[in-house]
């Protein structure tokens, strides 16, 4: 169960227990269709790392309070506050919130002062009520009380995309799904010489490279995930990626050009 292995889910595996759980062929695929060179020796460098990601992410990883739990509306409420915002942010106001709100039904009821006052200090206030209204009233008047387990349902609210509601399937329905956000798309684009289209989180092709590459195991879906993340926040970060202190840099075709350990 992922429950009993939060906040990460599993961060211990081999590379060859890691292969058996994704779908190298459609990775290798995607990675050919998308121009990358030598697509399956790159695969196959990069699989041989993961173990050591997700074991740097049992160590470095940020432990968000969010991340100790799989309740689908504070995980589906939650993603929603982390909009545009830093999680440090969010974590202060997380208590507060949930003690609040602890259902979608309190959302609806709510008034207006209370939820605006709880998410100023995240900012875009207008923008936040208004998704979590909607957020609320999805559950509510949809589907008796529930969070959707549906991709499509969870994109309804308003300024809900793909990423909030693969972020919800994923932590709390356990679906292993990949994140593709501007930190998930540099990791790829660096590391495998993947061409990123002009939005990749609206891209299928990017999505059909990433989801065969997450681990069909929940566990460790959920930990592939977060150490992509946290990857991307704490090392991977975009102007200045500290390479020397990254757990994959052996097989990261960026961070190795300058040592010479790129694949030829
Ligand atoms: S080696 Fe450098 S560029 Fe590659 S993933 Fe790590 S931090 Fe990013």
């Amino acid at each position: 169960m992922v429950s009993e292995a939060l906040p990460f889910g599993q961060t211990s595996v081999t590379a060859v227990e890691l292969r058996s759980h994704v779908d190298a062929a459609a990775a290798t695929e995607a990675l050919v269709a998308a121009d990358v060179d030598h697509a399956r020796e790159r695969f196959d460098a990069v699989l041989e790392t993961v173990p050591e990601l997700l074991e740097w992410l049992s160590v470095h990883g940020r432990e968000y309070p969010w991340r100790y739990t799989t309740d689908p509306w504070r995980v589906f409420a939650t993603e929603i506050l982390l909009q545009r915002t830093r999680g440090d942010a969010v974590a202060e106001i997380y208590n507060p919130f949930f003690s609040a709100f602890p259902t979608p039904n309190a959302v609806r009821e709510a008034d207006e002062a209370d939820l605006r006052d709880l998410v100023r200090s995240l900012g875009f206030v207008n923008h936040r009520v208004r998704t979590l209204r909607e957020a609320a009233d999805l559950c509510v008047v949809e589907n008796e009380g529930q969070v959707p387990t549906d991709l499509e349902a969870l994109q309804r609210p308003w300024r809900v995309g793909p990423y909030t509601a693969r972020a919800c399937l994923l932590f709390a329905f356990q679906e292993p799904l990949a994140l593709v956000d501007a930190n998930t798309a540099r990791i790829t684009e660096r590391v495998f010489g993947y061409p990123l289209p002009e939005q990749p989180h609206k891209s299928e092709a990017v999505y059909r490279f990433l989801d065969a590459l997450v681990p069909d195991e929940p566990a460790l879906a959920r930990a592939f995930n977060l150490a992509l993340l946290d990857l991307g926040a704490l090392r991977c970060t975009n102007s200045n990626p500290d390479c020397s202190a990254c757990p994959i840099q052996p097989s990261c075709l960026y961070g190795s050009v300058g040592e010479g350990l790129g694949v030829d």
